[in-house]
């Protein structure tokens, strides 16, 4: 992700938002003594303060001040059920007072690998994680193992996690890879492609195709804008990896939700490994990563020169079992509904931004979305970073001062609570959130 726009901290949405965050900036104030910078999530700061939120139900969310708003981001994309669903929470209460985690396996992960291996059928096996960091870093492990190769192409702006790797990947495919603290063999060892651009991607890839062991890709790109794929980029890739005898890597962390199975499903193009996360855990940490059993079964603890992949809490029933439940809930109508919602909520989107004058662009692909202002064409991360970012924070503010929360670069997504009323209420904030940014 790139830098944050530099706050101008004395604008009205400001203004407003100091007025009803009042438990919010002083439990910063106390945080600032003990988490750098008062965080402990860099994802979730925001300029001036982060908003401190305390319980939520169905599509709401209710902050330390008391305040409800309908939750338009559901922490960043992973609870597709919204707040307390009641499969879930039903299910992680009856395990919690069963067995929360122990140095043994449980039947639970089996279910869950089986339900994935249903749902997106190129995940022969699975490994469990706890977080999608580590399931894009096992997958890129697993691809360079495989190949002998090591050589990861990732595209510019791609948000994979925070592992060395996944932090090296600039905004912008002109800067270099790397960042503070990373060796420089990883930042060497990536190259960096434009999404959406074919022979951009081909000039940057083709050099190093002989020791190409991954091209790792968001098949829609999510924090960098959410950037549904061109028709045909994806094949496209699946072509370059397989003519570099490299694998083909789709990131579905976020991705996953746009269809049942999963991106990949969509839009037709199988990959040789898929990195999951957020909602497979129905709210509780997670990730996993599976594939072609010819490259899982590199983890395969019977063989001497498996790669090893320990983790306390991998496969952990309570995330398996909440997880469980969730996937269970997300049928194949409910995904339907939540497209027809999302078409609505564009529709409804693309109408207040044409009577406000603004130039503005929303991207959506099912239910996920994001709000550009300033920037009407956004095909890879730079479009996304050229517009107003600075109009995009002050939008968000004000947006909460209208009953809804969703985050300051315009993302945002739907949850199966939802229905048309809300989607009237955000479409409507948004128009008058809209004349507040001054
Ligand atoms: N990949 C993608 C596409 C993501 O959006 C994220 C998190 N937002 C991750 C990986 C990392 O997942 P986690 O935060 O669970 O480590």
């Amino acid at each position: 992700m790139g830098p944050m726009p530099r706050a101008v901290t004395g604008s009205r949405a400001d203004g407003r938002y100091a007025e009803h965050t009042v438990r919010s900036r002083s439990l910063w104030e106390r945080a600032l003594g003990v988490l750098p910078g008062g965080n402990t999530r860099t994802t979730v700061f925001q300029e001036p303060y982060p908003l401190y939120l305390e319980r939520g139900h169905g599509s709401r969310v209710v902050d330390v001040d008391g305040v409800e708003r309908i939750d338009f981001i559901n922490n960043y994309t992973s609870l597709v059920h919204g707040h307390c669903h009641p499969g879930s929470v039903e299910a992680v209460q009856r395990q919690a007072a069963r067995l929360v985690s122990a140095a043994g396996p449980g039947e639970l992960e089996v279910e869950m690998a089986e339900r994935l291996r249903e749902r997106v059928p190129s995940i022969e096996l699975t490994r469990f994680t706890n977080s999608g960091t580590e399931a894009t870093m096992q997958a890129i492990r697993a691809a360079r193992a495989f190949t002998g190769r090591t050589r990861i192409a990732t595209f510019a702006g791609a948000y994979h996690g925070t592992h060395d790797y996944a932090n090296a990947i600039p905004a912008s495919p002109s800067d270099t890879p790397g960042g503070p603290g990373i060796p420089q063999g990883v930042a060497d060892s990536l190259v960096v492609a434009p999404f959406n651009d074919r022979e951009r991607t081909r000039a940057v890839v083709e050099p190093h195709l002989g020791d190409l062991a991954a091209i790792v890709v968001e098949p829609v790109m999510g924090a960098a804008g959410v950037i549904p794929p061109d028709e045909g980029f994806l094949p496209f890739l699946r072509e370059l990896a397989d003519a570099a005898g490299a694998l083909l890597v789709f990131d579905e962390v976020i991705a996953f939700r746009v269809g049942y199975h999963g991106a990949q499903g969509r839009y037709r193009v199988v990959p040789d490994v898929t990195a999951l996360g957020k909602i497979i855990g129905g709210g509780l940490p997670i990730g996993a990563f599976g594939g072609r059993a010819e490259v899982m079964e590199l983890f395969d603890p019977r063989d001497e020169r498996r790669l090893a992949h320990g983790g306390t809490f991998n496969g952990n029933p309570l995330s398996m079992a909440a997880g469980l439940a969730a996937l269970d809930a997300l049928t194949e109508a409910e995904l339907d509904r939540l497209e027809t919602l999302g078409a609505d909520l564009e529709a409804g989107l693309d109408r207040v931004l044409a009577e406000s004058g603004r130039p503005a662009r929303v991207t959506r692909v099912g239910s996920l979305f994001n709000l550009h202002l300033g920037a009407t064409s956004i095909r890879e991360h730079s479009d996304a970073l050229a517009g107003d970012l600075e109009g995009l924070r002050r939008l968000h503010l004000a947006l909460l001062g209208h009953g809804i929360l969703s985050t300051p670069r315009g993302m945002g997504c739907l949850s199966t609570p939802m229905s048309g009323t809300e989607i009237d209420a955000f479409v409507e904030a948004v128009g008058l959130a809209l004349g507040e940014l001054d």
